[in-house]
């Protein structure tokens, strides 16, 4: 078997029961469960030459499987999400560990005891770890935004060095913006953890698909009721109906080949795009990779760096730490964060949350309201800050609700 690829002009849409709008995992994950638990005839509509969303990984020419929208790495405590997926693949063990470069010495992030001890020496370390411990308990974290706002002086000392040496330049890199600015659940994401622990992510479930996202989707989305259309753009192939002329209108109805589809329409990608930015575009920041390819074996000691206080780029990630492939060669990715300005060349990677942007897409979303057969759902059609494994949450749950109805 093998995914049911047909071109959008050869559908019969009389035979589909259900559209999804996107291929990513909440795509891909509602379009599977509609076919299997509803017995529902699934159109998946994707723009792309691929499926996987921006989970999608390839081999590149020097033979090393690589992530081609950013580094992505499983981590969750829902066991529901870990088991569904662990269906499509089997999961290698991988538990990720990022460090900071800072000039050339290397800490661990989230800044933690060991990083202390590194940047203070044992003694101080110590001295500043047990007022941590007095003030938040051990084993506890704590985001950037609560220790800057502790009064004691070696707390400030602490939350100062952090600040300027883990979050401020790679914070205005990735957001052009200051940690001050940007939403604090954003920095809140990489507190600083008063443990040993190195990994990045405590999760109870951490992981890397055996044979690769790419692998997953394909076993995934290989479904005799699943129909997948490539290169195939929503805002091109649906028509919008709205309630009147008038700007803000309420979207009533859509239309495939000019009918209107009464079925479920999952739509994943941005509202915006949908409706012809008619507000505005709605702001994201885009990135840009650069990948290079070195004769020998290991090139960084982690998955991931962070260059935390020096260079353009973010962060390097070398994809053979995250893999496990066993290889002479290894390929590296350095990110570089853009505004995203030109919709045509760029992707949407990172919705900008602030309560003006919420209220610019909740202007979009009001114009769905009206439409009961209409779904918007993920990271993009939620303009939000979503992993993988929420996805995961919300697509199964989308679905029970649809099979319930
Ligand atoms: P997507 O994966 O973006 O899928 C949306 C799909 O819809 C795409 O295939 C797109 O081409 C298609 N589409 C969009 N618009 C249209 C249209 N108009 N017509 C047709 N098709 C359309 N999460 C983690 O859990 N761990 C990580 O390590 C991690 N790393 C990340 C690194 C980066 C750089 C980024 C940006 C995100 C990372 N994430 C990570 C988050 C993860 O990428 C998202 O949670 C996930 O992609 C969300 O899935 P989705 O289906 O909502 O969106
Ligand atoms: N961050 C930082 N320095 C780091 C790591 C993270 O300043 O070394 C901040 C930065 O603002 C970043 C946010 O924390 O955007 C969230 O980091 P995360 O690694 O979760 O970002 P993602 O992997 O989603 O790009």
């Amino acid at each position: 078997m093998a995914v049911n690829l047909v071109p959008y002009a050869e559908v019969d849409l009389s035979q589909i029961d259900a559209v999804v709008v996107g291929s990513g995992f909440a795509g891909s994950v509602v379009a599977r469960e509609l076919a299997e638990r509803g017995g529902k005839r699934v159109l998946i509509i994707e723009k792309r030459s691929h499926v996987g969303g921006n989970m999608y990984d390839c081999y590149d020419e020097a033979g090393i499987l690589v992530h081609a929208y950013g580094p992505h790495i499983f981590h969750t405590n829902n066991q529901r999400a870990y088991e569904y997926l662990a269906r499509f693949t089997n999961w290698r063990t991988y538990q990720h560990e990022v460090l900071a470069n800072l000039n050339g010495t290397y800490i661990p992030v989230p800044f933690n005891k060991n990083s202390m001890e590194i940047v203070f020496g044992p003694e101080k370390a110590l001295q500043l770890m047990n007022k941590l411990i007095d003030t938040f308990g051990d084993e506890r974290k704590v985001t950037i935004t609560e220790l800057r706002a502790q009064n004691d002086p070696d707390l400030q000392e602490v939350a100062e060095f952090v600040y300027q040496n883990v979050f401020l330049y790679y914070t205005q890199k990735q957001w052009g913006l200051t940690p001050d600015e940007v939403d604090p659940s954003v920095t809140g994401r990489v507190p600083v953890f008063i443990s040993r622990d190195n990994r990045y992510f405590q999760d109870t479930y951490q992981g890397m698909p055996g044979e690769g996202y790419t692998q997953l989707f394909l076993n995934m989305l290989d479904h005799p009721l699943i129909t997948v259309s490539l290169e195939t753009e929503a805002e091109s192939v649906m028509g919008l109906e709205f309630e009147s002329g008038a700007e803000d209108a309420r979207l009533c109805a859509i239309t495939l080949k000019d009918e209107v589809f009464e079925g479920p329409i999952i739509y994943t990608g941005p509202l915006d795009e949908l409706f012809l930015a008619r507000f505005g575009r709605l702001p994201y920041r885009s990135l840009d990779f650069v990948y290079e390819t070195y004769d020998e074996e290991m090139k960084f000691p982690v998955g991931t760096v962070n260059f935390t206080v020096s260079e353009d780029y973010t962060r390097i990630t070398e994809f053979k730490h995250l893999t496990g492939q066993v290889a002479p060669n290894t390929t590296i990715m350095k990110e570089y964060s853009r505004a995203y300005e030109n919709p045509r060349e760029q992707i949407p990677y990172y919705a900008i949350i602030n309560p003006e942007n919420n209220a610019h897409y909740q202007r979009y979303r009001s114009l769905t309201e009206n439409l009961p057969n209409f779904y918007p759902l993920g990271r993009l059609a939620e303009y939000r800050y979503y992993n993988m494994d929420a996805i995961v949450v919300l697509a199964l749950q989308l679905a029970d609700q649809l099979l319930s109805e």
